[in-house]
């Protein structure tokens, strides 16, 4: 009998206890707190830079995405969480080859935010939002326990900050990673807390972007409208960060762009190269396939008629069209680079970098050149990028675009 009521006893007091506990962890205790929260900036954690931006299309952001980072490692000092954030970078940056580390914050609990790619950036973090939300990740592995208070009272000062800032839309909603794609992010005791959020909604629905290749500058009202109305209708969307990760270049063959045959059969490289050589064409650049297509033409008879190659020297080559145009192609010795030619691909990009960096276009394309070239085993995983200088007396890339691809993935000092 008196045994029965301790147990009964100790049941309520456990279960007071989860009551507790779970109050002490619910949105609703932040509510009138307006703390600004610390944001550790790039430079105190000591972040690589960017290799391209993009602008958020969409500001404020009507959304807040919440992720987990998916990695049992924990840390509870700026020191530690710094360490953490620069291994997320390298990761998102050099596996995953993206332009930067994926979220917007990242949260620690130390209690400090840490500047992802902040307020005014296009994300790569969950697809169909990465132009319209903050995506902020709280720093461990969030499957079977909640962070601490410490990095819950960050997340919410964060997006109280941003809404006051005018970054995120005060009629903002909020949801977990998974909504959005096939994941477990941000794990299931932060994702059961996120779902009590008062912002949080079950049905999210990214708003209607689009980018435009075309030039819309020509088309008039009543067309744009109607274009609008058309690919609304089709529900096509394009998301800007989704050609940071698998897009394929888009190449143009050697015969459709009128390629001559080469003099002699031009070599086989016997390995999977491990150096990729950027270079420039010190001409003219050009933005329409026409216009690029005939410089190629002209690269390929300035290296047949005036240095006596058997073909084009380079193995690709890009314009800011945004097109990738096949040189010698791949697993081919080229003749670009002394000493490195049958151990690299070389790609030239078309025009004169020394004072300007390339377009957005020939940027994307050639990132994504060399990560369709990793993905195919056409170029090691592991391959140092290097710029034409490095390996002789040139000033080829040019110094602006020199300056660039240093800090792009891969790229050593040490030719
Ligand atoms: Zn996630
Ligand atoms: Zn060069």
């Amino acid at each position: 009998m008196m045994g029965s009521s301790i147990f009964h006893f100790l049941i309520l007091i456990l279960t007071l206890q989860n009551i507790v506990s779970a109050l002490q962890t619910s949105w609703n205790n932040f509510e009138n707190d307006t703390e600004i929260p610390r944001i550790v900036s790039r430079e105190e954690w000591g972040a690589r830079a960017p290799v391209f931006r993009e602008e958020m299309k969409v500001s404020p952001t009507p959304y807040v995405v919440i992720h987990h980072g998916g990695i049992p490692c924990y840390c509870h000092t700026q020191n530690e969480c710094s360490e953490i954030v620069k291994y997320y970078q390298n990761l998102h940056m050099d596996d995953r080859v993206w332009f930067d580390i994926g979220y917007s914050f990242l949260i620690g609990e130390d209690g400090n935010v840490y500047e992802g790619r902040g307020w005014n950036s296009c994300g790569a973090h969950a697809p169909g939002y990465n132009n319209q939300s903050i995506g902020i990740c709280i720093i461990g592995d969030f499957s079977d326990s909640l962070p601490n208070a410490a990095a819950l009272k960050a997340v919410n000062a964060l997006i109280e900050y941003g809404v006051t800032l005018g970054k995120i839309n005060e009629n903002y909603q909020v949801i977990g990673h998974r909504q959005v794609r096939d994941t477990e992010c941000p794990g299931e005791e932060l994702y059961k807390y996120v779902q009590t959020h008062p912002r949080w909604t079950s049905t999210p629905t990214p708003r209607f972007f689009y980018h435009f290749r075309v030039s819309i500058k020509r088309t008039t009202k009543m067309e744009k409208l109607a274009i609008t109305l058309i690919l609304f209708a089709l529900g096509q969307l394009v998301i800007c960060s989704e050609k940071e990760t698998f897009a394929q270049p888009n190449i143009i063959s050697r015969s459709e762009w009128g390629a001559k045959p080469p003099t002699k059969r031009v070599g086989n490289l016997g390995i999977v190269p491990p150096y990729v050589i950027i270079h420039h064409s010190a001409t003219d650049g050009c933005t329409t396939q026409a216009i690029c297509q005939s410089r190629v033409r002209s690269f390929q008879n300035y290296h047949m008629n005036t240095n006596k190659w058997s073909d084009i020297g380079y193995n690709f080559v890009v314009g800011e069209d945004g097109n990738v145009y096949e040189g010698r192609g791949w697993g081919k010795i080229g003749a670009h680079a002394p000493n490195y030619n049958s151990k690299s691909i070389g790609i030239c990009i078309i025009g004169n970098f020394v004072n300007r960096n390339p377009n957005s276009a020939a940027i994307n394309a050639v990132q994504n050149l060399i990560s369709y070239g990793v993905s195919m085993g056409k170029i090691t995983s592991t391959y140092t990028l290097l710029g034409h200088r490095q390996t002789k007396q040139t000033t080829c890339p040019g110094d602006s675009l020199y300056n660039l691809i240093q800090t792009w993935p891969h790229w050593s000092s040490h030719a």
